[in-house]
C-alpha cells in the first residue's frame, strides 16, 4: 500500500495557490530540494492518432469534449509564462500535446519563444505532419526534435496508433527532420507487453549508427483511461539485455542531472539508446519538470490529480512579478515523488491525461 494518502479528484480540478512563507534566496527549490530546469508546455490536447496507452478510441470517442477553443492558452499567453518561467530557472521548453503539430501556425510560437533567448527549445510529435512543418520549425528556431514510433512493420504500428496510419510516413518526417538540422533526433518507443515487444530489435538495429537516438519507454499508469496493468510492462532491464545480446553496450553518463532516459552505447562506436524507467526505476529523486496544461494549469507532476489554474491568474489581471510569485510559492511546496509510491491501488487513481498534459 502507500505511504501517504492521495485525495481522488477531478484531474482537472484547480488547486489554491500556496500561501506565502519565508523562502531562501536564490532559485526556488522545492521541498525535496529539487530546482525547476524543464517546462513542457501541451498546445493542444487534440491528436490524430488514437494510441491504445494514450488515447484509447473507447474513451476518446467522437463525442469526447475536448476543450474549446477560448479555454486554450494563446501563443501570446504561453510566451508570457515562458518568460517567467525563464526567470525562475527554466532552461529547456518541450511542446507537446496532444499532437503540437496540430495547432495551427506552430511554427509562429516557436519564433515568439526563440526571441526569449537563451532557451533550449525542443517539440516531441507523432511525426505524422513533421514532413510538411519541419523547415519552417527549424527557420523558426526549434532545436531539436522527439519522434514516437512505437513499430517499424506497419500491422503492429497501425494497431497501436489505432488510426491505420503507415510507418513509412514517419519515416519520412524523420528524415525531414534530419535534412532541416533537426537533429540529433530522440525516437520514443513505447514498450508494451505482447504488442510490441517483438519491434524493439529491429528498431534497434533500424537506428543503430544514424546518429539518432532510439528511447525505450516502459509503459506507464499515466491518465485514467488505458487500462494499466503491471504486467503489461516490459523492464527497461529486459530490453538493454536484449539489444545488448545482439549488439554489446556500455553504460553512459547522463548528458545532464535530471536526463530521464539512462543512457547506453553501443561499444563498437555506433552510437546509443536510451531506456526510460519510470515504472521500474524511479526518477523522481531529480525531477525537476513542470507541466502546462493546454488550458494553463500548471501540473508538478505527470502523475497529478489536480494542477494549478495560472491562466485564471493572468487572465485576472496578475502582473508578471505576481505570476512569478505564485509560481515560486507552488513549485516551493511540491513533494511529488508518484513513481517511488506506485501500487496497484495508486494507479488507479483519476489522475491526468497524457493526451492533455503532454509527455
Ligand atoms: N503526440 C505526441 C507524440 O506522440 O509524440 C506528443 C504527446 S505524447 C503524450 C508524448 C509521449 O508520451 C509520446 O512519446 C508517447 O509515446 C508517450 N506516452 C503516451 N502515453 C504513454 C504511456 N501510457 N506510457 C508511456 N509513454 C506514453
Ligand atoms: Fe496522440 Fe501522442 Fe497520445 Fe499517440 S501518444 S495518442 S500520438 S498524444
Ligand atoms: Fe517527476 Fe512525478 Fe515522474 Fe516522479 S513521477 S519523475 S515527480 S513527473
Amino acid at each position: 500500500m502507500t505511504d501517504r494518502i492521495i485525495p481522488i479528484v477531478d484531474a482537472r480540478q484547480s488547486l489554491p495557490v500556496p500561501a506565502p512563507r519565508p523562502r531562501p534566496a536564490g532559485p526556488v527549490r522545492d521541498t525535496l530540494g529539487r530546482g525547476l530546469r524543464d517546462l513542457r508546455i501541451s498546445v493542444t490536447d487534440r491528436c490524430n492518432f488514437r494510441c491504445t496507452y494514450c488515447m484509447p478510441k473507447e474513451v476518446f470517442g467522437p463525442d469526447y469534449a475536448f476543450l474549446p477553443r477560448s479555454d486554450v492558452l494563446s501563443f501570446e499567453e504561453i510566451t508570457r509564462l515562458a518568460r517567467v518561467f525563464k526567470d525562475h530557472g527554466i532552461a529547456k521548453i518541450r511542446l507537446t500535446g496532444g499532437e503540437p503539430l496540430l495547432r495551427r501556425n506552430l511554427e509562429r510560437l516557436v519564433e515568439m519563444l526563440a526571441n526569449l533567448g537563451g532557451l533550449d527549445l525542443t517539440l516531441t510529435t507523432n511525426g505524422s505532419l513533421l514532413s510538411r512543418k519541419a523547415r519552417a520549425l527549424a527557420d523558426a528556431g526549434l532545436n531539436r526534435v522527439t519522434v514516437s514510433l512505437d513499430a517499424l512493420d506497419d500491422p503492429t504500428f497501425k494497431a497501436m496508433n489505432d488510426v491505420d496510419f503507415p510507418v513509412e510516413k514517419v519515416l519520412e518526417g524523420i528524415g525531414a527532420a534530419a535534412d532541416a538540422g533537426l537533429a540529433p533526433i530522440k525516437i520514443n518507443m513505447v514498450v508494451k507487453r505482447g504488442v510490441n515487444e517483438h519491434a524493439v530489435l529491429p528498431m534497434a538495429r533500424h537506428f543503430r549508427g544514424t546518429g539518432h537516438v532510439v528511447r525505450f519507454i516502459e509503459f506507464m499508469d499515466v491518465g485514467a483511461s488505458n487500462g494499466w496493468r503491471m504486467d503489461d510492462v516490459v523492464p527497461s532491464a529486459d530490453i538493454v539485455r536484449m539489444i545488448d545480446a545482439e549488439a554489446p553496450l556500455a553504460a553512459a553518463d547522463p548528458n545532464h542531472e535530471g536526463e530521464v532516459a539512462e543512457r547506453w552505447r553501443y561499444r563498437d562506436g555506433s552510437g546509443e539508446i536510451g531506456v526510460i524507467s519510470s515504472v521500474t526505476q524511479a526518477f523522481c529523486r531529480s525531477c525537476n519538470r513542470a507541466r502546462i496544461s493546454t488550458e494553463g494549469r500548471l501540473y508538478t507532476c505527470l502523475f497529478a490529480t489536480a494542477g494549478y489554474d495560472l491562466r485564471a491568474l493572468m487572465r485576472g489581471g496578475a502582473d508578471d512579478a505576481a505570476l512569478g510569485e505564485a509560481i515560486a510559492r507552488i513549485w516551493s511546496v511540491r513533494g511529488d515523488r508518484y513513481s517511488e509510491i506506485r501500487t496497484a491501488e495508486t494507479a488507479k487513481l483519476r489522475k491526468i491525461e497524457m493526451s492533455y498534459i503532454g509527455g
